[in-house]
């Protein structure tokens, strides 16, 4: 296999990786003196000489011809100058630790990034936390962001749900702003009410064509747990709920919430308002993943009275849960209407 080599070699290269340009290098000599890297053998932007690296690292005279094979190799690979000059790139994070850090024999690569990179914090101003801060221009406390973060974990079973929780909360997708500051030809405005500038919290929450949307979910909820959850964005989209809230109706508004944001990102990038029809439908969905995982492991869930106070509404509701519409348009604005029809 032919092997390149940046022109001129990097001063991190290693002194073993020389066998890879000169495959008959005896590298285990200099290694066993101290010399693990390329920089060492440079002194003022020179290769050292072979007596002065005896003197420095004891380097033993059976290691002269190595010493000239690198000589010889790094003269006739630095096309520009023809001598065995150093490297003076400015050298990367990766390189410095490379050239610097006495590596112990038990080194593990993966832990040694994680060290390098953990010190190396964001700019507070660009987490998701301070974004979402900004958005709903409100603090949340660190304790608020560990229950918010742990949340749908502890009580929920669905993947696909929970994964939709930590989407929302990073803020993974791709909103029309942000795909502008990425690409300026692209248009910033909201593809659903195509009035406003498409921000996070606008496509997800503000968005004249999800007003009644939230409402009715706000709606079902309050029918189906008796707890009148606050039309916040902090509540039905980063699940800020309190933790007072009994758990069986927090687990219900999770799935309700994590449904109804998914039926958001469902219709991505279309004029489409999500609909209550398929939000139930959706649900039932989860009520009988639930139910059967329970049965699978012999369990009597814990939330079979949950789903069960769910089926009861929904059943109350069927006549309009199944309304037929002529037209999309028409059907829309059914679907709107559905819950202040039926429940207000
Ligand atoms: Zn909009």
């Amino acid at each position: 296999m032919k092997f390149e080599t940046a022109n001129p070699l990097s001063m991190a290269t290693p002194i073993e990786a020389i066998t890879y340009c000169i495959p008959t290098f005896h590298a285990t000599p200099w290694m066993g003196r101290g010399i693990s890297h390329l920089a060492q053998v440079f002194e003022s932007g020179d290769l050292m000489s072979f007596e002065r690296l005896t003197t420095i690292y004891n380097l033993p005279h059976t290691s002269r011809y190595s010493y000239i094979q690198l000589k010889s190799f790094l003269h006739t690979s630095n096309k520009d100058s023809r001598r065995e000059t150093k490297d003076t790139r400015e050298l990367s994070i990766w390189e410095q630790t490379g050239i610097t850090a006495k590596l112990p024999q038990t080194f593990k690569p993966l832990s040694g990034c994680y060290r390098l990179i953990l010190p190396y914090q964001p700019l507070s101003d660009s987490t998701p936390a301070h974004q979402w801060e900004m958005d709903l221009q409100t603090p949340i406390t660190e304790r608020q962001w560990s229950n918010i973060t742990s949340s749908t974990r502890k009580l929920i079973k669905s993947a696909p749900l929970i994964e939709q929780h930590q989407k929302t909360i990073y803020r993974w997708y791709m909103v029309p702003l942000r795909i502008h500051k990425l690409y300026p030809n692209a248009s910033p405005t909201c593809w659903r009410c195509k009035q406003e500038k498409g921000s996070v919290l606008h496509i997800w929450w503000k968005c004249p064509r999800l007003i009644r949307y939230w409402e009715d979910t706000q709606k079902i909820i309050a029918d189906t747990t008796t707890i009148q959850l606050p039309l916040d964005p902090k509540a039905f989209l980063l699940l800020d709920i309190p933790r007072e809230t009994p758990t069986q109706a927090r687990k219900l508004m999770y799935h309700i919430l994590l449904t109804a944001q998914k039926l958001i990102a469902r219709l991505w990038k279309t004029t489409e308002a999500p609909s209550i029809p398929t939000l139930i439908q959706d649900i039932d969905n989860q009520a009988i993943y639930e139910t059967s995982f329970s049965k699978a492991r012999n369990r009597t869930s814990c939330s079979s009275s949950m789903w069960e106070q769910w089926r009861v509404w929904k059943t109350a509701n069927k006549q309009h849960v199944s309304r037929q519409q002529p037209n999309q348009t028409q059907r829309l604005d059914a679907e709107r209407g559905w819950v202040a029809s039926t429940s207000r």
